[in-house]
């Protein structure tokens, strides 16, 4: 935990925006990973915050890893290699998959000599990654519903269900192996019922795959999307992982490895994110403060995540009706239009907390303005 003079202590010492990330409470996410869901192994899907030092401290309590690019896949390789245990020349893809189902050449090439675990969803991929990278193992990406997530992610990846089995069998013929299938039910699911529907759509796909003989598939990667604790309306992970424990349990040969790739899970509840006040105005009536960050920032998740983050203050008293907008001269940059805040003043700190996932990682420099300092707390 994290607790406010701390955080106020640490902007005094590095500046702001300051980004702070509690490795204590990685460990807590990742712990309550594992404890509910003991048969899953968890791979961190690295682009919800691609930072080092967090890919090392999961990396040491136990997380594999799922990237999608190859600077993502140099991230990791390179902060694990030198932790125990040692990497073997093949061991890496028992802590890595390659989960992105369309590759460039140039990475295939790239990834060839590590035999990378990859997935894939189409006829064009297995001729691709046949060509450029022979030794892969190959997971197939299925379609499933995305109902009521907070980031859909259906529409542009997914092979039909209807279709799978064919293409396992396509890859095949090209001299390919298929390991196992992977989906994702939406970021940010709250509805637990895509989990379900998903599972047995895959579980029919593995039945009948085996029956016509594909004995390699031993894999079942169950994606992201379980939510983040953003408000008390997001039932506990105890109660999702229940739902999805009984399913696997019901559907799959015990001999089925499943893994999954939990994003935001690990790292949204990890990150604090503190801010200045540096303008304050009255417009039509309403208070109006411009913060050092802002939706082209660490407020991204705004725009690309459909995630909201709730303005603090540290000052007590009396609150009002505000807007908070970031520093860019875009009107885009707008933080929130009704956040409950006090009377603050040039030079006063703000926070919000819960934004460690698809924040700084998507952070820019537009209008000459950083990124925020990083810092890193229990280590
Ligand atoms: C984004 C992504 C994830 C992580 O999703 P979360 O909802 O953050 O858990 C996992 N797997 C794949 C393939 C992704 O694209």
């Amino acid at each position: 935990m994290v607790t406010k003079a701390q955080l106020k202590k640490l902007a005094k010492e590095y500046g702001t925006p300051l980004f702070v990330v509690d490795h204590d409470q990685l460990r807590k996410n990742l712990a309550e990973f594992k404890k509910y869901m003991p048969k899953v192994q968890p791979y961190f899907a690295v682009k919800a915050n691609s930072d080092p030092a967090i890919v090392r401290t999961l990396y040491k309590a136990g997380a594999s890893f799922d990237v999608a690019s190859i600077a993502e896949f140099r991230t990791v390789y390179e902060n694990i290699r030198d932790l125990p245990p040692k990497a073997r020349q093949d061991f890496i893809w028992d802590k890595i998959i390659y989960a992105h189902p369309i590759k460039a050449r140039d990475t295939l090439r790239e990834l060839e000599p590590y035999k990378p675990l990859v997935t894939f969803d189409n006829e064009e991929e297995i001729r691709k990654v046949k060509k450029y990278a022979p030794h892969a193992g190959m997971v197939l990406r299925i379609k499933v519903p995305n109902t009521g997530a907070m980031v859909e992610l259906s529409s542009k990846f997914g092979a039909d269900p209807g279709r799978a089995v064919d293409l396992i069998g396509k890859t095949h013929a090209a001299g390919l192996v298929v390991e196992g299938l992977s989906f994702h039910v939406g970021s940010q699911t709250t509805n637990f019922q895509n989990y379900v529907q998903a599972l047995n759509l895959a579980a029919g796909i593995f039945k009948e795959a085996r029956m016509r003989g594909f004995k390699d598939m031993k894999q079942l990667d169950i994606g992201g999307g379980f939510p983040a604790p953003y408000d008390a309306n997001v039932k506990p992970l105890r109660e999702l992982a229940k739902v999805i424990n009984a399913e696997c349990k019901r559907l799959f040969p015990k001999d089925v490895a499943i893994l999954a790739e939990p994003g935001r899970f690990m790292v949204a509840t990890a990150c604090t994110l503190v801010a200045e006040v540096i303008g304050k105005a009255d417009r039509d009536g309403k208070r109006c403060y411009y913060i050092n960050d802002g939706v082209y920032h660490t407020y991204s998740g705004i725009i690309f995540d459909h995630c909201k983050y709730p303005v603090k203050a540290f000052k007590k008293g009396p609150t009002q009706l505000c807007a908070v907008f970031g520093p860019t001269c875009d009107a885009l940059d707008t933080i929130g239009l009704t956040e409950e805040l006090p009377d603050l003043e040039i030079g006063d700190l703000v926070y919000s907390e819960n934004i460690g996932a698809y924040s700084h990682a998507s952070s820019t420099w537009f209008n000459g303005f950083p990124p925020a300092t990083v810092v890193h707390i229990h280590e």
